[in-house]
């Protein structure tokens, strides 16, 4: 499916460069000039961080511009785990995930959004007690808080908490979020639009989601070139809400320099779209080259 999905969006970037027109004008139009992002800060590469830790990060994040940040609280590593493969939060792994988020909140004061990523990874009775425990903190959302399977545990979840609960990175194709739209219920969806299908079935799934009154915030840990393939989507559709955006995008050399694009990556927390043709955004060989993996064949 990633496979399809990725030739799917190269067929959108060349079509619009074969007629001249940018891709969010082949989706039929733009409701608006730029995407609103959050930052996923570079936190989760560190080992057991502290509250402290999470309210620099979020700190950093809104210095340079940004509205909204995202943390993940799942954690393999945490010593307070008493299993390495029941995924049951202890009282004290528990205690752990609130005063993380609890000291971004105090941080970055009451608006600036806040994302919660679980990775679908703990057990219904965690997720469950997580969204509970979550609601003084006034999140955007918690992602994932179960696996992304049962839709009945998605629906358990969502009505026993007014935490918005979302969900959608690793569901499929539009046919694929009809339950988790329709029976779940859930509150935002976040399709990946590097793997659900393409640009045009992310569209469709927006439209779809529009049905029921969700918001349209995708899931998106590509380069920049997936990213603005994305906001081409987003910007044509109405109920698009925020997109995800790696920090390090930003601040690795590396992902600039293995493409071209006229614009800066991102303006105060937004991505503005380019009228150049296609996906507007152009491959640099060199620069991938650069980064290639060593012994692996360039596909160039
Ligand atoms: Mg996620």
């Amino acid at each position: 499916m990633a496979v399809l999905t990725a030739v799917e969006a190269a067929l959108w970037d060349l079509t619009g460069k074969a007629l001249g027109l940018p891709v969010y004008q082949l989706l039929g139009g733009k409701y608006r000039d730029k995407c609103r992002v959050y930052c996923d800060t570079e936190l989760y590469t560190a080992t057991n961080p502290v509250p402290d830790d999470y309210a620099k990060a979020a700190r950093g994040a809104v210095n340079r511009g940004y509205t909204a940040v995202k943390f993940d609280i799942d954690d393999a590593r945490d010593p307070n785990k008493f299993d390495r493969y029941n995924w049951t939060a202890s009282n004290a792994e528990l205690d752990r995930m609130y005063n993380a988020i609890a000291a971004v909140r105090k941080e970055v004061g009451p608006n600036i959004d806040i994302c919660v990523d679980m990775h679908g990874r703990y057990d219904a009775t965690t997720g469950r007690r997580v969204a509970k425990m979550m609601e003084p903190l006034n999140l955007m959302w918690l992602e994932e808080p179960v696996p992304a399977d049962n839709i009945d545990v998605y629906k358990t979840i969502t009505q026993e908490t007014s935490t918005p609960i979302c969900a959608g990175e690793n569901f499929y194709l539009a046919y694929g979020y009809t339950r988790l739209l329709s029976e779940a219920g859930i509150d935002i969806v976040m399709p990946d639009l590097q793997k659900c299908g393409g640009l045009g079935e992310g569209q469709r799934i927006a439209n779809l989601a529009n049905l029921y009154y969700v918001p349209f915030s995708p899931h998106m840990v590509g380069s920049f070139l997936g990213a603005m393939a994305t906001a081409h989507v987003c910007a044509s559709v109405p109920n698009f809400h925020i997109l995800e955006w790696q920090t390090l995008s930003d601040t690795e050399p590396k992902w600039k320099e293995i493409v071209q694009y006229d614009k800066p990556f991102i303006e105060k927390g937004f991505l503005v779209l380019s009228d150049k043709p296609g996906v507007g955004v152009e491959i640099n060989e060199e620069g991938l080259k650069k980064y290639a993996m060593p012994g692996v064949p360039f596909f160039a």
